[in-house]
């Protein structure tokens, strides 16, 4: 297949592409961004490694290149400063999607699916789909992907267990509301807080609040210390365009138009969806806690505000 990268100079585009290299999925990769000269250079280094790779090709591309592409991934934009909230990035990078939607979809093939991981991913998926007129199953948002591999990451740090046998979820906006579904965590199907009284966890609240804690300031965390984050991110868009090109209807956290789930319309935001070739094939729904289910009203309800705030 082939992948387009959109913003394919920056720190998470130019990571991805180096992800994707091992795949085995994708015969091409094509750089697409406004800086032609280090999009050159990014494409010419990831290129040279092609060589210890299956022979993936990477080059660069113009917005008619992206017309081809099975996935198009957008991460075009403006990082996140120090401090600054990923909402606060929003009304820049919206401006630069009005420019480039219309762009990469005047030709688009039928069968591509867009995935759009710049930050506020919810509400720039939102954009993408609205500016676009494709159908919401072939727009989706990196969303929580990669809160969920956090989380799942922290328990099985916490318990010293196969990250393959955590099972738990990251769900809403993928930012500060983003809310973790203790009520369904379970590890190997043993429920999480059967599980703490298995391995005598005494305060179990406390440990709650602490991994939350850590989920949600990851990316701050990281971005305190250098900068950005890119690699984390690139391994979760990497294995969400797998499980699209390779078809797999697996369920990943990706951010997807909710159309009356858990009440909520309108808005895209994370929710466990079946991911295959086609995008997204469905939405699914947890028995939430009403804890969770207010926490995922608000979540949804920040997201809507921003829409609101761009109309
Ligand atoms: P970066 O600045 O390194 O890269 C952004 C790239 O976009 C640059 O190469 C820039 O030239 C390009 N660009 C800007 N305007 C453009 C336009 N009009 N057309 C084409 N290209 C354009 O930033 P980064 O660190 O790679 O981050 C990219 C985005 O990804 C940010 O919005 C960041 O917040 C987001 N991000 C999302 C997640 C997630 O989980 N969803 C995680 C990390 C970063």
């Amino acid at each position: 297949g082939t992948v387009a990268i959109v913003g394919g100079a920056g720190a998470v585009g130019s990571s991805t592409a180096f992800a994707l290299m091992d795949s085995g999925l994708v015969g091409e990769i094509v750089l697409v961004d406004i800086d032609d000269e280090r999009a050159e250079g990014e494409a010419m280094d990831l290129d040279h490694g092609a060589y210890f790779t299956s022979s993936v090709r990477v080059r660069t591309g113009d917005y008619e290149d992206c017309w081809d592409a099975d996935v198009v991934v957008v991460t075009a934009g403006a990082s996140q400063n120090p401090g600054e909230t990923r909402l606060e990035l929003m009304e820049r990078n919206a401006e630069i999607f009005a420019e480039i939607v219309p762009e990469i979809t005047a030709g688009l093939n039928d069968d591509a699916v867009i995935l759009v991981v710049t930050n506020p991913v919810d509400v720039l998926a939102y954009v993408t789909w609205a500016v676009s007129d494709l159908p919401a199953e072939r727009v989706i948002g990196s969303g929580t992907v990669l809160d969920t591999s956090r989380f799942r990451h922290a328990l099985s740090r916490e318990f010293d267990l196969d990250p393959a046998n955590v099972h738990a979820y990251v769900i809403g906006e993928h930012g500060d509301s983003e809310v973790l579904v203790w009520s369904s965590a379970n590890l190997g199907g043993v429920p999480f807080e059967r599980y703490c009284a298995h391995r005598g966890v005494e305060d179990v609240d406390a440990l709650k609040s602490r991994i939350g804690d850590d989920v949600r300031n990851a990316a701050y965390e990281i971005i305190e210390r250098k900068g950005r984050t890119n690699y984390g991110v690139a391994r979760s868009v990497t294995a969400t365009v797998e499980r699209i090109l390779g078809d797999d209807d697996s369920i990943l956290t990706v951010s997807t138009l909710v159309d009356g789930q858990h009440g909520i319309e309108d808005a895209y935001l994370s929710l466990p969806c079946t991911v295959n070739r086609g995008g997204v094939r469905d939405v699914l729904e947890f028995d939430l806690s009403e804890a969770e289910q207010t926490d995922l009203e608000e979540s949804a309800a920040v997201i809507r505000e921003s829409l609101d705030r761009l109309d």
